[in-house]
């Protein structure tokens, strides 16, 4: 993921590597081509921005051209903030998921149609019942998960949650589209305090568009679930639209994390940066494979790392 960003600041840092001095002049040309470099990887402009008037500012601050190795300073700046605007900032376990709570854990997952929601309850899902889940560093163990669809717009999408939840091998509550959303929710909490279930998933109904309908409905479920965890799904293909619709459900709801899907596409990975910085939340896992097993958490000093090379 994010090739092609890695691409471009993998020459800039190469060249800037090169540099014995620094000047305020090839400072300026090493950060014309950082920014040529976020807004080729599709970066929303006013992200990119900002992340170079940090960048300026901290190595202003740091006195880069009177250092020892000024290229190495300014390619050890753009880390750190590269680290910090895909989360880093937000403390070292911030991208982990919280299930600390009294079980059943609710993760209440919520995003247009398409973005990959139902796929994502059912990798989560396996993630989850296989062990996958850390928290401070330390596996917790398998988790006993129940999953449930809140989306009775389309009937397909309760069988398609069932399809994945058997693939995975993972409990499914049977809902139904004559069902309110609201009486799904509150009959799934239910049946897993009464089953001991640790991890409740719920998935719920998308729209091709951000509409206030959809907005109200995902809310009252919110209100009612009350999750410890709700995860917009964005679809990393989307681009720059991915920030108006990521603006749209961090208004609405009160996000924990974000989840990118379609990482595996050719999207050129600019959205995971966006979408980021305008939640305010933490990137928690990125989608790279329509599998069911292609989920995988989101470490932002790795990321940070793999983009620079
Ligand atoms: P929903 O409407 O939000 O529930 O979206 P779905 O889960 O039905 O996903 C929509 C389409 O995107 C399906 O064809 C999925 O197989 C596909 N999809 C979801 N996540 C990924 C991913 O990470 N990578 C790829 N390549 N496809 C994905």
């Amino acid at each position: 993921m994010l090739d092609n960003l890695t691409q471009r600041l993998s020459r800039v840092v190469k060249t800037m590597r090169g540099q014995a001095r620094l000047t305020e002049a090839n400072t300026q040309d090493m950060l014309r081509e950082v920014r040529m470099a976020l807004l080729e990887a599709d970066v929303a402009l006013p992200v990119v921005r900002d992340f170079i008037a940090r960048v300026k500012e901290r190595s202003l601050g740091q006195d880069v051209a009177g250092s020892l190795n000024p290229g190495q300073a300014l390619v050890g700046i753009v880390h750190k903030e590269l680290t910090a605007l895909m989360g880093g900032d937000l403390g070292a376990d911030a991208s982990e998921l919280s299930l600390a709570t009294q079980p059943p854990a609710v993760i209440l997952m919520a995003g247009l149609q398409g973005a990959g929601k139902t796929t994502t309850t059912g990798k989560l899902a396996k993630w989850l019942s296989e062990g996958g889940h850390v928290q401070n560093g330390k596996k917790t163990g398998k988790k006993k998960v129940l999953v449930v669809s809140a989306d009775v717009y389309r009937p397909a999408a309760i069988e398609q949650l069932k399809a994945v939840a058997d693939q995975v091998k993972v409990d499914f509550l049977p809902s139904d589209a004559s069902q309110k959303p609201e009486d799904i929710a509150r009959a799934a909490l239910d049946h897993a305090r009464r089953h001991h279930y640790e991890v409740l998933i719920v998935d719920t109904a998308g729209r091709l568009g951000i509409d206030e309908a959809m907005m109200r409905e995902i809310r009252a479920l919110h209100d009612l679930l009350k999750p410890i965890e709700t995860l917009f799904v964005v679809d990393a293909m989307q681009g720059q639209d991915a920030v108006n619709v990521a603006r749209a459900f961090a208004d609405a709801l009160p996000l924990t994390g974000v989840v990118l899907t379609k990482m595996d596409g050719d999207a050129r990975g600019g959205a995971a940066l966006s979408v980021r910085h305008v939640t305010g939340k933490p990137l928690k896992f990125v989608g790279l494979s329509e599998k069911l097993d292609g989920l995988e958490p989101f470490h932002p000093e790795r990321m940070a790392q793999r983009v620079l090379g």
